[in-house]
């Protein structure tokens, strides 16, 4: 598979190894990063954000913040910001949250179901998007990782 200097995928069999490629993302994250994690409901979204917050070095467990939106850890290598979008009515509800201190902050921030905030997403980012192939398998799973950066 063709890899560029700012994209990058992985195939993954079994939600251990997404964890892992998790992981090592939590690892390389640098202060003020956007990630955005884009997939259906089911593909795996949580275990790469689980794997990821290992990475930065956050030991606790790490569930989506449906009903808070975001959710902050403060005790790894930098604060992580987990959002969970999934349920938002309008991005107003974003700005009632303040995600302008996280999206332009310190620590790094992880947006799942991305997608449904695009407007408001900042010009540099980083994508990751989680698909099923079935025709590999049940717990196949295909992960993409681009650089995005709007002019
Ligand atoms: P999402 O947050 O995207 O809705 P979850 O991470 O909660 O999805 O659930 C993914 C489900 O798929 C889990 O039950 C997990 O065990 C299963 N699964 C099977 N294969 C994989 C894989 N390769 N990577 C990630 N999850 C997998
Ligand atoms: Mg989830």
């Amino acid at each position: 598979m063709a890899d560029t200097e700012q994209s990058r995928v992985w195939e993954t069999y079994s939600p251990e190894e997404t964890f892992s490629i998790g992981q090592q993302l939590g690892q390389e994250a640098a202060a003020g990063q956007v990630y955005t994690l884009i997939g259906d409901l089911g593909v795996g979204k949580t275990v790469f954000t689980q794997g990821f917050a290992a990475g930065l070095g956050i030991a606790g467990p790490v569930n989506s913040p449906t009903f808070t939106i975001m959710q902050v850890y403060e005790e790894g290598r930098l604060p992580f910001y987990h959002f969970d979008v999934y349920r938002i009515g309008d991005v107003e509800e974003m700005e009632e949250i303040g995600y302008e201190d996280c999206f332009y902050g310190d620590g790094v921030c992880l947006v799942e179901w991305a997608n449904l905030i695009e407007e408001i997403l900042p010009r540099r980012y980083v994508r990751i998007t989680i698909k099923k192939d079935l025709e590999k398998g049940f717990d196949y799973r295909k992960i993409e990782k681009k650089e995005v950066n709007c002019p």
